[in-house]
């Protein structure tokens, strides 16, 4: 394959980066983690839960290992769809998971990479919403070591089991306390 040079590129020993100037005025190129927290809300939007859209991405050097958002399991009705019985009760964020249908975001992202035999080991989760109890013990074991929430969740127990693993937190939005 020949290599076609870019109209734009730098000329050879000259510094800087192709196509900045058209933009540099107006916009700023995001980081990393603004990035893939953009595309983590774009996940959440597929959620078929009543209560809160969440999404969820694993990242390893810069690539996205798989995604998830919370819902019901494959091919069975949703919340969405025939009501959600932690909904009817009342029960309030972070308590009683287990009484909805639906999986959560972090849940359906590491069954997404075992299903396809992605090894996700030292992976980053973007997620939009700090991970309850059980879906932290499940990113602990797999080797999860950084999380990256946009918006924070009320689970102590799970904030208290994540420092104790070492997993590194970062809440955009942490709730005052
Ligand atoms: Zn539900
Ligand atoms: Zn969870």
């Amino acid at each position: 394959m020949t290599k076609h040079k870019r109209k734009d590129s730098p000329k050879p020993g000259t510094r800087g980066t192709p196509g900045t100037n058209i933009h540099k005025a107006t916009t700023r190129r995001p980081t990393w983690d603004e990035y893939f927290l953009k595309i983590t809300r774009e996940v959440a939007q597929r959620s078929t839960c009543l209560r809160r859209q969440v999404g969820a991405l694993l990242v390893l050097d810069k690539r996205i290992l798989a995604t998830g958002y919370n819902g019901a399991p494959k091919g069975l009705a949703h919340c969405l769809d025939i009501g959600c019985l932690r909904e009817k009760l009342g029960i309030p964020p972070g308590e009683r998971q287990e009484l909805c249908r639906g999986l959560h975001a972090e849940m359906n992202a590491l069954l997404q990479a075992a299903s396809y035999g992605i090894q996700i080991g030292g992976a980053t989760l973007y997620t939009t919403n700090h991970p309850c109890i059980t879906c932290a013990k499940m990113l602990i074991n797999c080797g999860v070591r950084r999380i990256v929430a946009l918006d924070d969740y009320p689970d102590g127990l799970s904030k208290d089991i994540l420092k104790e693993a070492g997993v590194r937190v970062e809440i955009v939005k942490p709730h005052k306390s």
